[in-house]
Order: structure tokens, then C-alpha cells, then sequence
């Protein structure tokens, strides 16, 4: 019997010692999610996974939804087949290429297989050699590699190319945080790369219904489904902070406005985390980018929370994290024109270094607290 598999390895996972099982636990649910709907089995053997029993005709589909799993550092679709040399021999005519240079690499799980693994190389790299004339081995820097793996059960694996996975770790082994995401280009990647190193992440989002409009929320809905590719988050929560914005515009000195309202941001984002069990709040800042975005904006900010503020983005360009954007799949949906509602009220000098002596007396003009309740009583989840 031949059939079509796939090749799952995974990445920094076998580092992690004494929690391996944990890892592997959640690693093993997190492919199975990815690969839903479509039929399958998925089994882990010595290190590995492998995906048997698929239809041979949606590999593709399979290989990319397996490729957008963190964790999986390399995959190869291979053919598994019987232990024979002759069954070998067949698999690995149909992966070899039939011109250039190769080298086969054997292993034996099976200590009691007939043949070396030296053996095994010289016998199928012949027969491959006599078969295609065009075809050379070179063992140092060849163009291509067959791959024969002799499994303990009777059974080989022969594969020819390795893919690369997005690597990072399981979503779920590394806490949960809340991703504040706004319509714009860098918080989807914000949100990415903490999920990428394993981090479970939840999405909230604030609006200014009716200054911003509900095509402007549906895009939101959009970036947080394209992410959840990734995250396996499918809801995202909005706040409004219209009246927020209101009492601050008609109470507040204007060039504080934008730093004001990115407190309240905060402070309603960590209690709606407090709330739900989450450890961090993530943002997409990037120092520097734009006005409240110096460290002393980024301090201001901070002050008003206690849970640690993670910006994985504050070292990165913005043509490094437009180039992620492309790649997570949330550009072209980050750049189409709806308002955001930080650009709503925006002042024309906005303070570039905010004292906070100078924030708080602003704040003394509003019911900080009660705006904050009230606008996280009335925050609504969105499903999809
Ligand atoms: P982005 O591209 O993520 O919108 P930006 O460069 O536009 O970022 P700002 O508007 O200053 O920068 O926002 C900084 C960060 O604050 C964002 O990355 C996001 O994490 C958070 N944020 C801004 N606006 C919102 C919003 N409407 N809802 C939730 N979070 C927001
Ligand atoms: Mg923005």
C-alpha cells in the first residue's frame, strides 16, 4: 500500500524539557483545529507528526493550513509506503528529480532492517542513477535530496523537499494577552508576532460610532479574521469611547487630546483584561512613528496601568512592519480609507512630550472613573 502523507516537525518545542508533554498537547490540538473540515488522521511518532488518510487531491490545502500553524518548523510531503527495497525504490523515483545532482539520506528507526542506512543510500542512489542519465550525486552541495525514512512498523517514508513553517511556538503555551487593534497596518502585526511566540491573544478594539462609521468597524472584523488564522481567536470585543472623546474635547486643552484619550484606552483595556483572566495588554507601537508614540507618550500611558504593556513592534521601521503586514495577509485590508477614532478630534499640535503633572490636571476636569465603566459596560463582542 502507497499513499500520500505529510511530515510535520516541529520547532523549539523540545527545548522546553520537563513541560514537552504540555507542549505537545497543545501543539497536537492546535494542528487538528487548523486542519478541520478536512479528512484526515493525524498522528505523532518519534519526534514527529505525520497526516495520513487525506484526500490525496487537497494536499495543498492541507500543506497550507499546516504552514500557518506556529510551532511547525518544517513539513515535506512524502509517501509512505512498505519496507521493501523495491517499494523504496518506487517512492523515491517518483520524488527524485531526473536531472542534476542528488543525494539520498537514509535512517532507520528499525535497527533490524536487512540493510544499513549506507546500504540503503548506495542501492536506491544507483538504481536512480541507471534510471536517469542526466543525473548526478554529489554528497557535498547537491540540488536536491531524497529522503528514506524505515519506520519501526514495517512501513518507509520517502520524501524529497522540506518546506519551512512559520516556526514560533503553540498558541496557548505562553499566557493570554489583550491586543488593543485598531483598523491600522501595525497592531495585526503586533497581535502576530505575540502569538507567534505562543501567546494567546484576544482582540479589543474601541470606536467612535457615529464620527467613525460601521464599515470602519467591519474592517476591524476583517483584520481580526484573517489574524485568527493564526491566533484561533474568533471574537473580537469593541468599546466605545465617543463620549469619552466628547468630554475630553469640550473640557481639555486640545494638544493633550490624543495622549488623554490613549489613557483612557489603557485603563479600560486592562480592566476588560483583569476581567477576563489575561496577563498583558498589546500594542502596535513603534517608537517614535508618530507623535504620542515617544517614550515619554508611551510613559504616559503606562502609568495608568499596572499589567505590562508588550510592543513588539517599538524597535521595527515601517517599511519592517509593512513587509510583515504583507506576509501575516492584513495589508491590504490595514491601508483601505476608513477613519479610525484616534483621527477624530485630532488636534493640529499635538504634545509631543506630555508632562504627566500636566495629564492629571487635565484629568481633574473629568469623571475618569465613571467614563471608564461606563464605557466597558456597554462593550459589545462580535462572533464570526
Ligand atoms: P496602528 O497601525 O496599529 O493603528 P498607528 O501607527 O496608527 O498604529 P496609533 O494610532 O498611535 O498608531 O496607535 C498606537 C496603538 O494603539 C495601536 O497600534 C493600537 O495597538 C492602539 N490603538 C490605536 N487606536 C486603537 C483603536 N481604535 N482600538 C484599539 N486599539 C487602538
Ligand atoms: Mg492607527
Amino acid at each position: 500500500m502507497t499513499e500520500k502523507v505529510v511530515i510535520i516537525r516541529y520547532a523549539e518545542i523540545h527545548l522546553k524539557g520537563k513541560n514537552r508533554g504540555f507542549f505537545e498537547r497543545v501543539f497536537t490540538v492546535n494542528l487538528e483545529r487548523s486542519l478541520k473540515g478536512l479528512r484526515h488522521e493525524l498522528r505523532r511518532t518519534s519526534g514527529r507528526y505525520l497526516v495520513e488518510n487525506f484526500d490525496e487531491a487537497r494536499v495543498d490545502e492541507i500543506c497550507e493550513r499546516i504552514h500557518n500553524v506556529f510551532g511547525v518548523h518544517s513539513y515535506s510531503v512524502g509517501i509512505k509506503t512498505e519496507d521493501t527495497i523495491d517499494a523504496i525504490y518506487a517512492a523515491a523515483e517518483s520524488v527524485a528529480p531526473t536531472i542534476g545532482t542528488f543525494k539520498v539520506e537514509s535512517h532507520r528507526a528499525d535497527k533490524r532492517y536487512p540493510m544499513t542506512s549506507m546500504q540503503i543510500n548506495a542501492e536506491i542512489g544507483g538504481r536512480l542513477l541507471s534510471k536517469f542519465q542526466e543525473l548526478k550525486v554529489d554528497v557535498h552541495h547537491p540540488d536536491a535530496f531524497v529522503y528514506i525514512d524505515v519506520r519501526e512498523n514495517g512501513s518507509a517514508l520517502v520524501f524529497g523537499e522540506f518546506c519551512k513553517g512559520r516556526g514560533g511556538m503553540p498558541v496557548g503555551t505562553a499566557g493570554k494577552g489583550l491586543l488593543l487593534i485598531s483598523g491600522g497596518i501595525d497592531s495585526p502585526v503586533a497581535g502576530y508576532m505575540m502569538a507567534k511566540r505562543g501567546m494567546t491573544v484576544e482582540y479589543l478594539h474601541f470606536h467612535s460610532y457615529p464620527y467613525t462609521n460601521g464599515l470602519a468597524k467591519e474592517k476591524v472584523v476583517r483584520l481580526a479574521k484573517t489574524l485568527s488564522r493564526f491566533t484561533g481567536m474568533h471574537r473580537l470585543n469593541t468599546v466605545s469611547v465617543t463620549q469619552i472623546q466628547e468630554e475630553i474635547h469640550s473640557k481639555c486643552a486640545a494638544e493633550y487630546n490624543v495622549t488623554l484619550l490613549r489613557r483612557f484606552m489603557f485603563r479600560i483595556a486592562e480592566r476588560f483584561a483583569q476581567k477576563g483572566g489575561l496577563q498583558c495588554l498589546i500594542t502596535g507601537e513603534s517608537l517614535g512613528q508618530v507623535a504620542s508614540q515617544t517614550i515619554e507618550g508611551m510613559t504616559s500611558s503606562n502609568t495608568v496601568v499596572t499589567l505590562p504593556v508588550l510592543r513588539p513592534l517599538v524597535g521595527f521601521d515601517k517599511d519592517e512592519i509593512i513587509e510583515r503586514s504583507r506576509d501575516v495577509g492584513t495589508y491590504d485590508i490595514s491601508v483601505e480609507p476608513y477613519e479610525d477614532c484616534c483621527t477624530v478630534f485630532l488636534p493640529e499640535f499635538p504634545a509631543i512630550k506630555p508632562k504627566l503633572k500636566d495629564l492629571e490636571e487635565e484629568e481633574k476636569k473629568l469623571d475618569v472613573e465613571g467614563l471608564v465603566e461606563k464605557a466597558l459596560s456597554e462593550r459589545e463582542v462580535i462572533e464570526f
